[in-house]
C-alpha cells in the first residue's frame, strides 16, 4: 500500500512534496474524490490521509498499517 502522496506520483507522475495542501478544483481537476471511506471499518476519511492499494481501494491509516504487515507503507518522505 502506498501514502496519498506516492500514490499520486506513482500513478499520475505528479511531485506533491512542495504541495502545501491541495484544493477542491485539484481534485475535481484529476477525478479523485476529497472524502473517501476505508474499504476496512468504513471511516470517512479525507483522501490525502488515506492509503491506497494496488486496486485503488483506499484505507484508513490504521487499518492500512494492520494490514500491511508485510511490506512497510510506502511513501514517507
Ligand atoms: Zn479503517
Amino acid at each position: 500500500m502506498k501514502t496519498f502522496k506516492k500514490w499520486v506520483r506513482d500513478e499520475l507522475g505528479l511531485d506533491l512534496t512542495d504541495q502545501k495542501s491541495l484544493g477542491g478544483n485539484w481534485f475535481a481537476e484529476h477525478g479523485i474524490p476529497m472524502v473517501v471511506s476505508c474499504t476496512c471499518c468504513h471511516d470517512t476519511l479525507n483522501v490525502a490521509s488515506a492509503v491506497i492499494d494496488e486496486d485503488k481501494n483506499c484505507f484508513c491509516r490504521e487499518c492500512g498499517e494492520e494490514l500491511d504487515t508485510i511490506e512497510k507503507l510506502e511513501g514517507e518522505d
